[in-house]
């Protein structure tokens, strides 16, 4: 540890509870050295450039909305080593972006970073769902180039948690373990912890009674809340599912996470902002929104030194918190958002109503005999310029209800949330795809084949 104030990240939680007016001097006096690191990079000052701006223009964060966006293609034109800022030699490792369209973007971590900056964000991370060392962690997030089970194992370590470093699948292994070895926190996908509730039962374990969980921080997909309610019960009395968000290009998962008080109303806090500054912005005009409106997250790192990024556009999509800065916990520096509702590039306007995938995960995980994970939106470009949307469900094997049943049922419900009509088509059990990371819920189809392309 290169701070020696802090030895110990699980103990020391003086920040937490910054007021609003330390975190913003905070931010100011950061980006204001940021700035002048981002002077000395070739590439940062023709990224600037192209705006006609210099680096030393950001002096603060009401300088900030003055300056360039930062977006995928300016990565990609700048591969291998994307504004790296710091001579390779320093890079102790890399993570990437999942690439699911060309190459993966590579984001270096100097020693620094990976050891000190980061293990700090997730011990607050870590602190505020109320993890403590000793916990027993089952960590089922993946491994290789992707920053999820990497830079736990390294937090966990520092906090003094007991970690399991699993990564993902395992099953079979995993619902046996998990009632041996008490496992009290689990880190993985929610869709992940369904199926291995599944498998236990099936083994003859009951989750309720058999294991010790107390405490899931779920990652890489947002869940309903009704999904997630229904996984509660189903859990150890007093298992809390939390939902953290992050991103590789933020440095890990470490920007938002839900506390036990915003946890009921499916919110998070930006808890980390004084080190990862968030600005939510409504997609087209690029402007702050108000609380309790929806824009894209949009994220500046202030403490990394290899591969910063200024204003990246992560393209999630959030609703702001109606009161974003209270919340009974005490954090009141650390706005609350909701749960990642979408993508913007996933944003529809299906005759003229705009419709959120998430919107429509909501209306699915209400209705009973359908399979939560798989479901799929199809649009058809018709030549008049009107979107057609078709939902696509499945109906769970052994449902009471038929197929026709569950597909009225959906269009009706649907109907009554949008005010949009839409096609509603309900398939037999395993018939959409699955996703195991993040999932490609809107599928555009050619008006001529009518094939599904992704
Ligand atoms: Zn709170």
């Amino acid at each position: 540890m290169t701070e020696s104030r802090n030895p110990r990240p699980a103990a020391d939680d003086r920040d937490d509870f910054l007021s609003l007016d330390e975190l913003q001097a905070r931010q100011d006096a950061k980006l204001a050295a940021l700035g002048r690191r981002l002077a000395h990079s070739p590439q940062w000052q023709a990224h600037f450039a192209a705006a006609g701006a210099s680096p030393l223009d950001l002096k603060d964060r009401a300088s900030l909305a003055a300056l360039p966006l930062l977006e995928k293609s300016h990565l990609r034109n700048l591969y291998p080593y994307p504004l790296l800022t710091v001579p390779l030699e320093q890079v102790v490792r890399f993570c990437a972006t999942s690439g699911t369209t060309g190459l993966p973007v590579l984001f270096g971590f100097t020693l620094k970073d990976w050891e000190h900056t980061l293990v700090r964000q997730l011990a607050r991370i870590y602190r505020t769902v109320g993890v403590r060392p000793g916990d027993r962690v089952y960590q089922g997030y993946g491994y290789g180039l992707w920053v999820g089970g990497s830079s736990m194992d390294e937090a966990l370590k520092a906090y003094g948690a007991v970690n399991f470093p699993v990564g993902p699948g395992r099953g079979e292994l995993m619902v046996q373990w998990l009632k041996d070895h008490r496992h009290t926190v689990t880190t993985m996908s929610p869709l992940w912890l369904m199926t291995l509730i599944q498998q236990a039962r099936k083994a003859g374990i009951d989750p309720r009674r058999d294991w010790a969980l107390r405490l899931g921080i779920f990652g890489g997909q947002s869940v309903s809340a009704t999904f997630r309610n229904e996984m509660e019960a189903l859990m150890p009395e007093g298992f809390m599912a939390h939902n953290i968000y992050g991103t590789t290009e933020a440095g890990g998962p470490v920007l938002g996470i839900s506390c036990p008080h915003s946890h009921g109303e499916d919110e998070m806090h930006l808890v980390n902002d004084d080190s990862v500054l968030t600005e939510v912005l409504e997609p087209q005009t690029l402007r702050p929104v108000a609380p309790g409106e929806v824009g894209e997250i949009v994220i500046t790192t202030l403490d990394k030194e290899a591969s910063p990024v200024l204003r990246w556009r992560t393209r999630d999509l959030v609703r702001r918190s109606a009161h974003p800065y209270r919340c009974a916990c005490g954090r009141h520096a650390f706005a609350r958002i909701g749960r990642i509702i979408g993508r913007s590039d996933d944003m529809l306007k299906v005759r003229g109503v705009l419709v959120y995938p998430s919107q429509i995960e909501d209306v699915i995980a209400g209705v009973e005999g359908l399979a939560k994970d798989a479901w799929q939106i199809y649009i058809d470009n018709e030549r008049s310029g009107l979107d057609h949307m078709e939902v696509a469900i499945e109906r769970v094997a052994g449902s009471a209800c038929a197929s026709d049943d569950l597909a009225r049922e959906v269009r009706s419900r649907l109907k009554a949330r949008l005010g949009l009509s839409c096609e509603v088509r309900c398939h037999e059990d395993g018939t959409l795809p699955r996703y195991e990371a993040k999932a490609t819920r809107v599928l555009r189809r050619s008006k001529e084949t009518l094939n599904p392309t992704p």
